[in-house]
């Protein structure tokens, strides 16, 4: 039988991946930028380290991963350092429907998606116009939310998008007000099981410290618009009267990806959702992979301490549906 090894890029998630996959018993890879390894040797989470000079190396180091009979891990880094285009061509197995990229990349296929599956979300203005409400304005491709703004009403808007001049690829979303919670899932094409893995909440600057300095100093300050820019997560476990509903919507979204992209999603995928006082849930958006939101959890989370034996990270989870997946002869169900 073929051995295989668990590689991913050195970055966003990779300890955890790494190291779940050294607790199911696989040896681990990390490919690292030059300069980046620092982590990968301080924790002994990888049994090998290829390093890069650039992303662009890449596709030669795919041919090592291919000989060492690797399997790629892909996380949000990854994707974003490779390119959803070349991540498409890549010949080393990879863990997830790479058919789901193209879902998840385009924000109008995303919402398509979601909405068919039945999912409460903000609403989207398509032009200045019809503004109504307050509304957040995301730029694309905004590194980590940096320069999004807020705007109260449509003479909000047009005086700060002043300040954006030659930005015309944004969307105007309605600014739903309560708390943001992201739920990470696991959906398994082997058992045809949805697991609730757990849950954070992002820890952004500077929007997270805003409420640390009144609004008379707010006021007095020269300048503060808020910015979403993640620095970490903080885990967090829902009021259990939301499970009902959680599960739902993780279990109506595998089955519209079934779908509109057979054989559909599968592995952790995240909601990220802002849930309001009448516990209405709005998912803003989709991550079909590994979140970064699932570190605090390398040792396991309190749902997944209800359901198994050992500590169970998201990382841990990924490798133990690859060794089922082995040992059933089942690995064209979760490789492409
Ligand atoms: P990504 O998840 O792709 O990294 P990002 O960090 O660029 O995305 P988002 O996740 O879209 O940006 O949003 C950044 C922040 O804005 C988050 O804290 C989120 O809770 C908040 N947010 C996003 N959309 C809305 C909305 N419609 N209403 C209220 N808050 C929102």
């Amino acid at each position: 039988m073929v051995k295989h090894k668990i590689a991913t890029i050195g970055s966003h998630s990779a300890l955890q991946i790494l190291k779940g996959a050294k607790d199911e018993g696989f040896e681990t890879i990390c490919v690292c930028l030059k300069g980046k390894e620092k982590p990968y040797k301080m924790f002994p989470v990888a049994d090998k380290i290829i390093m890069m000079n650039s992303y662009d190396e890449f596709f030669e180091v795919e041919k090592q991963l291919i000989k060492e009979n690797a399997v790629i891990i892909p996380h949000a880094s990854f994707i974003a350092y490779i390119g959803p285009d070349k991540v498409e061509k890549l010949q080393v197995p990879y863990f997830g429907n790479k058919k789901i990229l193209n879902w998840e990349s385009n924000r109008t296929m995303e919402r398509q998606w979601l909405l068919k599956a039945g999912l409460k979300m903000p609403h989207i203005f398509n032009t200045p116009d019809e503004i109504d409400r307050p509304v957040i304005v995301k730029f694309h491709g905004a590194g980590g939310g940096a320069g999004y703004f807020l705007a109260k009403h449509k003479r909000d808007f047009a005086k700060k998008i002043k300040l954006h001049p030659g930005e015309e690829d944004y969307v105007i979303q309605e600014y739903i007000l309560g708390v943001p919670c992201y739920i990470h899932y696991f959906y398994s094409p082997i058992t045809k099981e949805l697991g609730v893995m757990s849950f954070d909440k992002r820890y952004e600057s500077n929007v997270d410290s805003l409420g640390r300095v009144s609004a008379r100093d707010q006021i007095a300050l020269p300048k503060i618009d808020p910015s979403y820019v993640i620095v970490g997560n903080l885990p967090l476990v829902v009021r259990e009267s939301l499970l009902p509903k959680i599960i739902e919507m993780g279990e109506n979204t595998v089955k519209e990806s079934q779908n509109i992209a057979p054989p559909g999603l599968f592995g952790p995928f995240c909601l990220e959702c802002v849930i309001t006082p009448d516990q209405e849930i709005y998912c803003f958006e989709i991550s079909a992979r590994i979140v970064a939101g699932t570190n605090p959890f390398t040792n396991g989370s309190p749902y997944t301490w209800l359901k198994y034996d050992v500590p169970m990270s998201t990382g841990r989870r990924i490798a133990s549906e690859i060794k089922l997946a082995i040992k059933e002869d089942k690995t064209d169900l979760i490789f492409y």
